[in-house]
């Protein structure tokens, strides 16, 4: 149960959790789940937990089925630093009288788990908590499969300017890719996906263009990517960046792979939108109409429907 309450305060963005008996195996899973997942989460020994309590400097709040109700709480109180109190058996008096508030998760016996990840969701407004640097893995959300991206497969930006300097790109490519790179900065900063996923991808979507300038250059800069050994979800970024994707059917009729190079993850999503976009609103419906008029028709559709799919969420 320790180790259960320390990965839910970590994973609802706690700094620490306090314990007066320190546990080593409670400590080697958070060390090890920090170690792999990132963050700076610590678990911090304090047998006086009398003086925690009286020297904290910012509100103390203890979770209990005898509380007030935590609907209306947060819409009367902001909290300030809070120190958030559970207890794994009975709890001693003095911590109801010490503590700022006694909050109750509704007045029914639960646990001190589920108490504390539905009091901090609501404290963090219920934002899920993405960032966790220095990580070298991270699940991304997905509807269907697992996704785990290995950080250690994404190149840093340095590290794909330097690729795209030594496979020769020329400087208006060059330009362009940066300007993809701004938008989809932005785009990333206002609907979310992975940063580091974004960068790699904003950064290197063209590649292939160093090869080949036709509806095949994400083709090929996806397989330039993978022959680097970098993460297949960088290589798909690439590869499903073209108008608005490519549906298998029509990759058929080009003569390219017979698969379907749709973006679907917000990161695919992303770099392709940044780089219909990059150029400015004008440049995109002529972007669009030049699509439609080369008989691209589906592919200008998906281009509209990712620009939709941006200003709606
Ligand atoms: N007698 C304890 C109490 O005051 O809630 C119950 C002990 S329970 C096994 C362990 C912990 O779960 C409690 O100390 C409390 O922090 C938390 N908890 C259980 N039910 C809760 C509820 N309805 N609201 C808030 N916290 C609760």
């Amino acid at each position: 149960m320790t180790t259960h309450v320390a990965l839910t305060a970590r994973a609802f963005d706690a700094d620490k959790m306090f314990i007066t008996d320190k546990d080593s195996r409670v400590e080697k899973t958070i060390n090890d789940v920090t170690d792999r997942f990132g963050g700076d989460f610590e678990i911090v020994e304090k047998r006086d937990w009398k003086g925690l309590i009286s020297d904290w400097k910012g509100d103390v709040v203890h979770l209990t089925m005898y509380g007030e109700d935590i609907d209306g709480f947060f819409g009367s109180v902001a909290l300030k630093d809070p120190l958030i109190i559970v207890g794994a058996e009975k709890v001693p008096g003095d911590v109801y009288r010490m503590s700022d508030y006694n909050v109750a998760v509704g007045n029914q016996p639960h646990s001190e788990v589920a108490a504390l990840a539905i009091f901090m969701d609501r404290f963090n407004e219920r934002k899920v908590k993405r960032d966790y640097p220095d990580a070298r893995i991270s699940v991304m959300p997905c509807k269907g499969k697992k996704r785990i991206l290995d950080y250690s497969k994404i190149p840093t930006i340095d590290e794909c300017y330097g690729f795209c300097v030594e496979k020769g790109m020329d400087e208006d490519l060059m330009k362009h890719t940066l300007s993809v790179l701004e938008r989809a900065f932005i785009l990333q900063y206002e609907h979310g996906g992975d940063l580091k996923l974004v960068i790699a991808g904003a950064m290197l979507h063209d590649i292939g263009r160093t090869i080949s300038h036709g509806p095949d250059h994400g083709v090929v800069g996806a397989k330039i990517v993978r022959e680097q050994g970098w993460d297949e979800e960088l290589a798909k970024i690439v590869e499903r960046h073209v108008g608005g994707g490519i549906s298998k059917e029509e990759a058929e009729e080009q003569g390219l792979p017979s698969k379907d190079m749709i973006p679907e993850t917000i990161e695919e999503k992303i770099v392709c939108h940044a780089d219909n976009t990059a150029g400015g609103r004008e440049r995109f419906e002529e972007l669009i109409h030049r699509t439609r008029s080369a008989g691209y028709q589906n592919s200008a559709d998906r281009m509209d429907e990712l620009a939709e799919f941006f200003k709606k969420k």
